[in-house]
């Protein structure tokens, strides 16, 4: 096991040196125009926590890394006041999610040269979302997922591909960190790996794990889903919010052909919502996606939890 994964991040570290030879010279004019008033490492602005964490781990010291959204906002539908719009135009690397995520980014005027797209590498894999609803319970206010599914990095493989993205952005800006950027990221793609392989582990305890009916709260594991090939049905609900009379009925018809005994939560769900599962033969575990940042702890850990949390639904 232990082989295979090097194998693969070895793959990665082999792509990378290709990728970094072809990209120099777009990088380091800008690097200069970006950092000139500032002092202190170079500014590296991000639309989300997980593209934070991933580029904190390859850059360490030698760069800043900003996620302006606060931290009790869902950064996929935030959209920035003009203050962090002028640190995003003022940063020296804009990092997208890509995958439709964040969709003020085209209506702002940011710097084009500037930004990448850390899932570009596989836009041809990213998924669209079928009948999706405009949806909105308790006080965040409506949002819909119509579109295309963005929450990409909860597949560890995708969140390889998006830090090898970020390698090889902040290698060809500032190639004489390099060796600095290529050990954290070895660093982070074997720990983002070892999730990989967690997870491969728990579904091997029973070979009936994978098609074992279940539900998820949210549409925002898609690409979890895709990843392990699981038998996932996904509803509109919010873990703080009782979920409407319509809900639960749309639930019960779900539930006949479907009949899952878990829902996956976003974040803690309320008392009386894991109350009424329980009355239909369903409990409820926490499987956070960590767009933003945790109250505590980090990505590595929250992820870690869900695996923990995930090893009750995989029991074999
Ligand atoms: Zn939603």
């Amino acid at each position: 096991m232990t082989m295979n994964i090097s194998h693969r991040v070895g793959c990665l570290s082999g792509l990378l040196i290709l990728l970094a030879g072809c990209s120099q010279e777009d990088g380091s004019g800008s690097v200069q125009a970006g950092s000139r008033d500032r002092t202190g490492p170079p500014q590296v602005y991000v639309v989300n926590y997980p593209l934070q964490y991933f580029a904190q781990r390859i850059g360490g010291d030698l760069v800043k890394v900003v996620l302006p959204a606060p931290k009790d906002v869902d950064p996929a539908f935030w959209k920035p006041g003009a203050e962090a719009i002028a640190g995003y135009q003022q940063a020296d690397l804009i990092l997208l999610n890509g995958a439709r995520y964040a969709k003020w980014v085209p209506k702002a005027s940011l710097p084009r040269s500037r930004m990448v797209d850390t899932s570009a590498s596989f836009r041809d894999r990213l998924i669209k979302i079928q009948d999706a609803v405009t949806h909105g319970h308790g006080p965040k206010g409506k949002h819909s997922h119509a579109g295309t599914a963005f929450t990409t990095w909860l597949s560890p493989t995708l969140a390889v591909q998006q830090s090898l993205a970020i390698l090889e952005a902040l290698q060809s800006r500032w190639p004489q960190h390099r060796a600095e950027f290529q050990g954290g990221f070895a660093a982070l793609g074997k720990d983002l790996m070892a999730l990989d392989q967690g997870m491969e582990d728990l579904l091997a305890k029973n070979e009936k794990n994978k098609s074992k009916p279940l539900f998820v709260s949210h549409p925002v594991y898609q690409y979890w889903t895709r990843r392990y090939g699981l038998n996932v049905k996904s509803v509109h609900w919010e873990p703080d919010a009782m979920p409407s009379a319509e809900a639960w009925k749309e639930l019960e018809r779900m539930h006949a052909s479907h009949p899952a005994k878990w829902m996956i939560w976003e974040g803690s769900p309320i008392e009386a919502a894991v109350k009424r599962l329980e009355a239909m033969g369903i409990q409820s575990v926490v499987v956070r996606p960590c767009a933003n940042r945790p109250m505590t702890s980090d990505y590595l850990q929250v992820m870690r939890e869900n695996l923990g949390a995930l090893s009750r639904v995989f029991a074999n």
